[in-house]
């Protein structure tokens, strides 16, 4: 998109916004002042009335939990953020990440317990700073964003959407890169950072990352390994979706990644270097998944040991080969429903991974383990750019609208249950309807 459009669509700020901020920070400070007067009054109330059993501490305890992190205190001891060489952007490489992170943890020991035993994830995603060109290329947007959301809400992940060019040079697949170093920064409390295209969408609500498996790699990503160096495939690989663990390896990977791209001084020259190694690669121009495929075939010692190709299950699935079969996954999912009288208990949205993991269970003890039975972890449009409309002339923009609905639609029903509601025609979005009690069996 030009810049005449994105100057007519991107007013400047508001001063009145700008000058409102020292007046939102004050309020800030009123209100927790107020909140915490209010707490010694509570708690000089409650002493009073039962002085043995209440004490200060068990009221910190309801309001932050004992175990939870810690969002309202940051030690006085300098970090790396005190340190003004750091920079966000790329440019300066940052050094010693890993004992840099590890100092802050230290001074943020509730934040610790997180990183380390739950493998904090952080969601990153994104999408262009423009209007899309496509008329229904925002209301897409919106959708695979509320996608997200719904799966990051159930499972208790933060998540983080970025809608401005970090590096101006840095556009289209390019943008993630600055982003995601940005983020391992903003984030150091998160052991992983998960890139996922704004057109992939999540699939299986109640499908939980298998972390445990990636605790000796860096950088997971779908792909196959025979494929990648029998065949120097461009599709041996997907980089529209990632896991990247929060480390310095990882700065040095985006670091190199990102100087092949418009980034980098020569990137012309990289999208000729990609395309003699990768024989089906279409687009002309550097590309990132070129990158990464460049990068493990050309430079395996460097960094294969610590790459992870998923195949197990979708961490990307290619949607074309997909959204025929999600009809008949939901109706194989309804049937385990009828036989399973726990699985049609209706529950708390909050408690569905406990339900999730009960269902898994009974899956695999009856062998319904492998694709095409089950749902997709992700379900990816890549190829069908929503946003601009300009689609890969393989297949048609219907094909792809009536694929994003579908596969919407199939999400959705995993959330809208718990409501109390569905979708009964995965094609129409608009259409829901209220689920009898003991849903599928009434
Ligand atoms: N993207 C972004 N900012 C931009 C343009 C794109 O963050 O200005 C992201 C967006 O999430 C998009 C991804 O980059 O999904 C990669 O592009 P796309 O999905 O169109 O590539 P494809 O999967 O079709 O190869
Ligand atoms: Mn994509």
């Amino acid at each position: 998109m030009g810049s005449s459009e994105f100057s007519l669509f991107q007013p400047s700020p508001k001063r009145s916004v700008l000058h409102k901020a020292p007046s939102l920070i004050a309020d800030g400070f009123l209100f927790v002042g107020g909140a915490s007067l209010a707490l010694s009054v509570v708690w000089a109330l409650l002493t009073f009335i039962n002085p043995t059993t209440i004490s200060f501490d068990n009221i910190i305890a309801w309001n932050a939990g004992p175990c939870g992190p810690d969002l309202r205190s940051d030690p006085p001891e300098p970090t790396f953020y005190d340190d003004e060489n750091l920079s966000y952007a790329f440019g300066e490489p940052v050094k010693d990440w890993d004992s840099k992170r590890r100092e802050w943890l230290k001074l943020h020991p509730s934040f610790a317990a997180g990183a380390a035993v739950d493998n904090r994830v952080l969601l990153v995603t994104g999408s262009q700073p423009t209007v899309c060109k496509n008329p229904v290329g925002d209301h897409l947007q919106l959708r695979l964003f509320k996608n997200k959301v719904d799966y990051c809400r159930i499972h208790g992940l933060d998540i983080f959407y970025n809608n401005v060019l970090l590096d101006p040079k840095g556009t289209g697949f390019w943008a993630k890169y600055p982003l995601l170093r940005a983020a391992m920064l903003a984030h150091p409390e998160s052991e992983w950072i998960w890139w996922v295209d704004s057109d992939a969408v999540l699939t299986d609500m109640e499908f939980k990352l298998p972390l445990e498996k990636y605790k000796d790699h860096n950088l997971v990503v779908h792909g196959w390994w025979n494929m990648l160096y029998e065949q120097k495939s461009w599709t041996s690989l997907n980089a529209g979706v990632l896991l990247i663990r929060n480390c310095q390896w990882s700065l040095n990977l985006l670091d190199k990644w990102a100087s092949m791209g418009p980034q980098g001084p020569d990137p012309k020259n990289w999208g000729k270097i990609q395309k003699s190694l990768i024989k089906d690669k279409a687009y002309p121009g550097s590309d990132d998944q070129s990158a990464l495929i460049y990068l493990l075939i050309k430079e395996k010692s460097k960094w294969a040991d610590k790459i992870y190709l998923e195949s197990e299950y979708n961490l990307h699935g290619y949607w074309l080969g997909i959204v025929d079969g999600l009809d008949g996954i939901s109706k194989g999912y309804m049937e385990i429903d009828r036989e399973v009288d726990l699985l049609r208990r209706r529950h708390a949205e909050k408690v569905s991974l406990f339900y999730g993991q009960m269902r898994e269970k009974y899956m695999r003890e009856k062998g319904i383990w492998r694709e095409n039975k089950r749902r997709p972890f992700v379900t990816h449009f890549t190829g069908c750019e929503p946003c601009s409309g300009e689609h890969n002339g393989m297949y048609t923009w219907e094909a792809c609208w009536n694929g994003m609905q579908k596969a919407l639609n199939f999400a959705d029903n995993q959330v809208l249950r718990r409501f109390g509601f569905v979708h009964p025609d995965l094609l129409n979005s608009s259409w829901v309807s209220p689920l009898p009690f003991d849903f599928p069996d009434a």
